[in-house]
């Protein structure tokens, strides 16, 4: 697959220029899982949102390219203060992340003012620093677990993280914000029947990383589908796929996975398949080759949090990172 209007030549080319200039002036690339393919390829790190947050702050080269969208570069300049972090289209949002706004958030804890505020790492930074936890799919029960059972909790903005989230615990005491990611907002219950009738006896795999496949986790906890779902990090995936090769997988999370672990697995050999070829995030996609190299050679577009919201949002990213074990 190529990005946009260029063709193979001009990616390839590209991406030449892309390497060089990321040596030239020892930069390091970290890309999503949804990124493009072309993209992936010439990064140093391709993960989710909480491994890109862990490689950033393990790297110690001075410029720092995140390809992904706003909030994962705001969560790396979080974490690297000292460096200089790009993001190749700072246009590149999250209808998730955009769910609520610093205004909402304020006025909601108003009404709940002795609340903890656990948010999901699909936010703004402004969000995180009035939060008291963030967390990812992966680990959201674990957090919100460690929460004294008496405390009222504000859970934002993934609403069917949160309602998943409560369904796991029982906290009835547990406020969910009604924030979706426009990517599972298309995928329902009959899409999953659909597919698992289409292709018996497979496989589902879920990826616990971005809203776009909560609702997943949701259906399952409830028992409106009755499905065998997998939930799986990216090696973990890899590893049930080589250890299960004659099975077939419908794969619920958003496209641009597939290329990722097609690439991890070796080639052919696997039937892997999208849940729904239209699962897709657009602002992931922003990001494309030309971009990334206009970035590198004019050193844009810089993420800069402000450094006082960046020490308050530093804290519940780091509590993340602790609880998850993975600091
Ligand atoms: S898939 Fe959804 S939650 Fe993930 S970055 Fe795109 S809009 Fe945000």
């Amino acid at each position: 697959m190529v990005g946009g209007r260029l063709g193979v030549e001009d990616v390839k080319r590209m991406q030449r220029e892309i390497l060089e200039l990321k040596k030239r002036k020892d930069a390091y690339i970290i890309a999503h899982n949804y990124q493009l393919p072309e993209i992936q390829d010439v990064a140093d790190y391709v993960g989710d949102s909480l491994g890109m947050a862990l490689e950033a702050r393990k790297t110690d080269h001075p410029l720092v390219v995140v390809c992904g969208v706003h909030f994962m570069a705001e969560t790396a300049s979080i974490l690297l203060p000292d460096r200089k972090v790009l993001i190749p289209d700072p246009n590149a949002g999250c209808s998730l992340a955009s769910s609520i706004t610093v205004e909402q958030l304020k006025e909601w804890k108003g009404r709940h003012p002795d609340a903890v505020v656990v948010s999901y790492v699909n936010t703004t930074a402004e969000v995180k620093a009035l939060s008291d936890y963030c967390c990812t799919s992966s680990n959201a029960v674990e957090v919100v677990e460690s929460i004294p059972e008496e405390r009222e909790i504000l859970f934002l903005p993934d609403m069917f993280l949160g309602m998943y989230v409560r369904e796991k615990t029982g906290r009835k005491n547990l406020h969910v914000w009604p924030g979706e990611c426009h990517v599972h907002a298309k995928v329902t219950t009959a899409d999953i029947s659909r597919a698992v009738l289409e292709n018996p006896g497979s496989t589902l795999l879920v990826h616990p990383e971005c809203g776009c496949s909560t609702n997943c986790l949701y259906f399952q906890a409830k028992g409106e589908i009755d499905v065998d779902i997998k939930v799986l990090s990216t090696g973990g995936m890899v590893r049930y796929v080589r250890e299960h090769p004659q099975e077939d997988y419908v794969v619920a999370t958003e496209v641009g996975i597939l290329y990722r672990l097609k690439k991890e697995l070796g080639g052919n050999g696997y039937n892997l398949k999208p849940l729904r070829e239209d699962m897709l995030c657009e602002y992931m996609k922003m990001i494309t080759v030309d971009k990334l190299l206009r970035s590198l050679k004019e050193e844009v577009y810089e993420v800069r949090v402000p450094r006082e919201i960046a020490e308050k949002a530093r804290k519940p990213i780091e509590r993340m990172l602790e609880i998850s074990g993975r600091r």
